[in-house]
């Protein structure tokens, strides 16, 4: 069974689009996993990236709003 050819527009392969390909139709399989797309050749983040990513993300914000508080008061 043939499937239509498309070209990733991520990486300008050639892939398969196979309808029950994950992730974006215009994207071939590697570039539609979730986090890789702008990863330097590492896979997809573990947990304990994502969460210090998470943290990270929180603590800067926590800074931000006590940035804010000081202004106000
Ligand atoms: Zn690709």
């Amino acid at each position: 069974m043939a499937f239509p050819i498309k070209v990733c527009v991520v990486c300008s392969e050639e892939f398969e689009l196979k309808p029950d390909k994950p992730g974006f139709a215009n994207r071939c399989p590697s570039c539609s996993e979730p986090e890789s797309a702008d990863s330097l050749g590492e896979g997809p983040m573990d947990a304990d990236e994502r969460k210090a990513a998470a943290e990270a993300n929180e603590a800067r914000r926590k800074a931000i709003r006590d940035l804010l508080y000081r202004k106000d008061s």
